[in-house]
């Protein structure tokens, strides 16, 4: 694959997580575990993703001027992620997420987004230039959706490919204008049935949703299932990819793992059944590691894996035999 550039503008936020027994109900404490600290956001994950994979990766956001800012960008620069476009707010914290996860690996998240949510539309013209030279635009919803439609206009009218990941689930429907603008949609399960407004219990709910999500705009639709694989919507009828057996200890970057992995072998023009085996390959190693950022795979594991385990999910299947 030849190195593409991605920009991808969106949240980064420090991850302090939990990896205890269970997620506790409202209004309950559950005792014991381990606690860690990891760099997080899904807009800063799938920069890392995308780069581990061998991209030159962009990453465009804003963190607070604190420690926890300073240590962000400090790990992004480590990956070799170009933030030259990340702002540092003064006196504005930066982006906090609460992660449990529990023995089997199911996880809950809030987050409190700090300079994520001052990225404005002005700050995306301002790094139109940048956004036109790239072979793809990576975009997600953890950031002001006025900063979003601005990215995916500026990408839109220059031809450059956009992928969006619309998590975490939009409150309110997406603007039409935003879907327009979008190529590929990489929605979870979750996610593609608050975009559609009807509940996805199965395969078959996401091959409907998949069509009404295809309806709105974008040439290809991804809806992903977690260890059930993903239902893929390109040209003809939606198909079912299995996903590849693993041991998972937390899937928590998983989606995040997925979606810098399709973005990298999208954009080098891969078609789009060798991408969707690229990134949930990179999708299951994530599920196998806990963490964010330290669970996302690199090009070599990911090689690896697909050489040694190729076989076991690369195989479509009608969703409608
Ligand atoms: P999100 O984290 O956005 O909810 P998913 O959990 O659907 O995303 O995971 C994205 C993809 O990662 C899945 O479609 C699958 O390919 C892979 N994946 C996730 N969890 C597992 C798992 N437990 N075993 C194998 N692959 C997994």
């Amino acid at each position: 694959m030849k190195r593409v550039v991605i920009t991808v503008v969106g949240s980064s936020n420090t991850d302090m997580v939990i990896q205890g027994t269970r997620i506790p109900a409202p209004g309950e404490t559950c005792v014991g575990g381990r606690f860690f600290m990891a760099a997080g956001g899904k807009g800063a994950n799938q920069a890392v993703a995308a780069s581990r994979l061998g991209a030159e990766v962009h990453f465009v956001g804003a963190v607070g001027d604190d420690w926890l800012g300073r240590q962000a960008l400090d790990g992004l620069r480590a990956e070799g992620i170009h933030i030259e476009h990340v702002h540092s707010r003064p006196g504005v914290p930066s982006g906090v997420a609460l992660i449990l996860v529990s023995r089997t690996g199911e996880n809950a998240i809030a987050v409190a987004p700090g300079a994520n949510e001052t990225l404005t539309s002005s700050d995306i013209e301002a790094v139109a230039p940048l956004i036109r030279c790239s072979d793809l635009l990576l975009l997600q919803l953890e950031i002001p959706l006025d900063a979003v439609c601005a990215a995916a206009r500026v990408a839109r009218n220059a031809g450059v490919r956009v992928l969006l990941d619309p998590a975490p689930a939009p409150v309110h429907p997406l603007p039409r204008e935003l879907i327009a603008c979008v190529d590929l949609i990489k929605p979870n399960f979750v996610e593609a049935a608050r975009l559609v407004g009807h509940e996805i219990q199965d395969r078959h709910d996401a091959a409907t949703a998949a069509k009404e999500l295809r309806a709105m705009g974008p040439n290809i639709v991804i809806i992903t299932l977690g260890s059930d694989g993903v239902v893929v919507l390109a040209d003809g009828e939606p198909e079912h990819v299995p996903a590849f057996p693993v041991n998972a200890v937390d899937t928590t970057a998983a989606g995040d793992a997925f979606a810098g992995a399709l973005a990298v072998a999208w954009a080098t023009g891969t078609n789009i059944r060798n991408a969707v085996r690229f990134a949930a390959a990179a999708g299951a190693l994530a599920a196998t590691k806990p963490g964010a950022q330290p669970s996302l795979p690199t090009r070599a594991e990911v090689e690896l894996f697909l050489a040694a385990r190729g076989n076991e999910s690369s195989e479509r299947r009608d969703l409608y035999p």
